[in-house]
Formats: C-alpha cells, structure tokens, sequence
C-alpha cells in the first residue's frame, strides 16, 4: 500500500520540524514547506536524505503547487513569538488569512484532510478563567496583537468556512504555550529568553510585576495531542495544553534555580495587552482524545535547557 503524504506549512519552525519527525515516525511521506521567514533549515538538517522528506521553500501566500497526492495538510506557518509579529505585522496577517486561504485550497484540491495550527490567543486577555473552547475571547483587534490574534480567528472561520461549504475535512487545534528544542535562543519568548539570560547571567527580564499567568506545555506532548487530532473525527477546535498554571516571576525564578544562574530579576515596562492569566481547560482533549500531558514542567524545562547550553555555548564561542 502507497505511504500517506501529508504536507507540513511552517515545517523548519519550532513545532513544525517536530512535526515533520512524528509523522515521518508514523509512516508518512512528508513535505516541508517553509519560507525560513523565522524558521531555520537547521530544524530538519537531520532529515534531508531521508527518502520520505521533501523540503519545498515557498512563501505560502502565494499559490501553492504540489505534484502528487495528499492525505494531509499540516497548517503551521505563521511567526508566533510577540516580537516577531511586533516586527513583522503584515506577514503575519497575510500568512494567516491568505496563507490559510492558498493551504485551504490545496487540501480540497486535493481532497485532504486540514489541519489548522490555532492558538489560545484567540482568547485574548480572557475574562473567563480557566479557557474552554466555548469561550469566544477578549481581543483588541488594533492592539499591536491584533494582528496574530485576528490573524488566528480569521483562519478558524475561513476553515470552518471551508468546511461547511466544500465539505473539507477540517481539524482546529487550539495550541497553548509550548516549549522544547528548536526554539530559537533570540525568539524573545519568555522561556528562551529566561534561558538565554540565565545561562549568560544576565539580568531576567521579567515585564510587570510577573503576576501575569502562563501554562507551559512540553513539545511531545503537544505533538502527541495534534497527532491524535489528526486522527480523530472532532471537526470543532479542541485546546491542547498544559493546566500546570504558574505566574511569569516564579516561572523565572525556577529557570534561575535549575541553571544555577546568579542572574538577578529585573523588572521591564508590561507589553500592551498582555495576558493577565492563561489556563487551558484540557476536558474536551481528554474526552475526544484520551490525551493529556505526562511531562511536568520541571522535567521538561530540564530536558530543554541541554539544548539551550550547547546554543549558547555556540553562540560565546
Ligand atoms: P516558528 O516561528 O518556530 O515556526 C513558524 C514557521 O513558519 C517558521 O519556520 C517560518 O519560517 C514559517 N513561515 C512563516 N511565514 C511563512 C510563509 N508565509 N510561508 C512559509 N512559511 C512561513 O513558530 P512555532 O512556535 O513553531 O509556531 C508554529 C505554529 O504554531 C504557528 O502557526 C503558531 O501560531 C502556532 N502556535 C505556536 C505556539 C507555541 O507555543 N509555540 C502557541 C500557539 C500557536
Ligand atoms: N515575558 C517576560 N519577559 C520576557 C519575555 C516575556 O516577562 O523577556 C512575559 C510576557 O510579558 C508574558 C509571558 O512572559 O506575560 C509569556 O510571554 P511569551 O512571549 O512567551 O508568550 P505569550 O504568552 O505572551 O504569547
């Protein structure tokens, strides 16, 4: 029997190579396909010579063309750091609203099953605590997030859209903060910069007072829960997270504390519209999926911070 082909948008990112790893592991064909707008060919350099991997560079706003059949579309192009949606305002709307649009396209082309990478940003600064998937969101569609978090909710109707109206099958997976190798060491998110600057024993950066709230989910268990949606038959969007809530200044404290760092905390102005709390409700995931997180976080930022002292060794050498 033919292997399975499913095509990876965002593949040479943080959580698209891994992507790219799990379904390889599966048994599928897969194509990667990436612009390296912030993504990095290092991510799948393990991969090339693989003769069931294809890298595909291309900006996914334009037509996308791909010979041969596919099962799959893996929708995971998008920048995702604040900074780099801070910097790169257009082609973050674009590559949500017409990069869904092209990636869409293609799956009916192709009679494909989609998969949209959504985000807990489509609840914004969330008034109902914790978040479930009913909850519609608090945003600012002109704060400087507005153009992800917009971004994000227009690509969900446009894939519900989609499959209403051409039958598509369509998956949305509502992906709470995540973290692991791969990430980049200036990506400006909260954990590799706490890394960064706790192995260089630099000054922490915390914005605010750090009472602000984040739930931080190990890389293999969210690609265990979009593997498992991939599977599955719940058309409607289903939070993948992790509920171990913690604020922002403890959460740097415990990156000070397993790095041995004698970095001191210093406080920086609070980002316009940051999230006060962020908490998945994980019930529909458990009941739709059986899934739930196995990795505490304090084993999981252990397993991380390995790859962070060999980039930041590379990076003083
Ligand atoms: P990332 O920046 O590491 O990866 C994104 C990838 O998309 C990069 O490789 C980039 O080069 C590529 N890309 C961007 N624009 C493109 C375009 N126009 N054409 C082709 N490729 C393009 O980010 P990530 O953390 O891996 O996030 C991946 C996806 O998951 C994003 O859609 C993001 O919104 C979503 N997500 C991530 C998190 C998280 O915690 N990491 C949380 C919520 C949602
Ligand atoms: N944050 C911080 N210092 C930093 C980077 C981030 O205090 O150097 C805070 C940020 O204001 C937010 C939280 O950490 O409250 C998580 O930020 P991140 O950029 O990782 O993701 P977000 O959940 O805000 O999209």
């Amino acid at each position: 029997m033919a292997k399975k082909r499913v095509l990876i948008t965002g593949g040479c990112g943080f959580l698209g190579s891994h992507l790219c790893d799990r379904y390889l592991k599966e048994g599928y064909q897969v194509i990667c396909m990436d612009n390296l707008l912030t993504g990095s060919a290092e991510n799948i350099a393990h991969l090339i010579g693989n003769e069931d991997f294809e890298f595909i560079k291309h900006d996914v706003t334009n037509f996308i063309y791909v010979p041969g059949e596919l099962d799959l579309v893996l929708h995971f192009a998008s920048p995702a750091s604040p900074i780099d949606y801070l910097e790169m305002p257009i082609q973050t709307l674009k590559v949500g609203s017409l990069g869904t649009h092209k990636a869409l396209g293609l799956a009916k082309e192709k009679n494909a099953r989609f998969l949209l990478a959504s985000t807990s940003e489509v609840y914004g600064d969330p008034l109902k605590h914790p978040q479930n998937e009913d909850y519609w969101g608090n945003v600012n569609p002109i704060g400087f997030r507005g153009v992800y978090d917009e971004a994000k909710r227009f690509a969900e109707a446009m894939t519900m859209g989609y499959h209403r109206y051409h039958n598509l099958e369509t998956r949305i997976v509502r992906i709470f903060n995540t973290y692991g190798t791969r990430m980049r060491l200036k990506d400006g998110r909260a954990l590799p910069t706490f890394m960064r600057q706790a192995l260089k024993g630099n000054p922490i950066t915390v914005f605010g007072d750090g009472s602000q709230t984040r739930s931080f989910t190990y890389v293999d268990d969210l690609v265990e829960g979009i593997f498992r949606l991939s599977q599955s038959d719940e058309v409607e969007p289903v939070n993948i997270g992790n509920p171990q809530e913690v604020t922002i200044l403890e959460f740097a404290k415990e990156i000070i504390k397993l790095t041995g760092s004698k970095s001191e905390i210093v406080h920086e102005e609070l980002p316009d519209d940051d999230p006060k709390v962020r908490q998945p409700d994980i019930s529909k995931a458990k009941r739709v999926l059986d899934w739930e997180p196995t990795v505490d976080r304090i084993d999981g930022l252990r397993k991380t911070l390995a790859y962070f002292k060999e980039k930041v060794d590379k990076s003083n050498g």
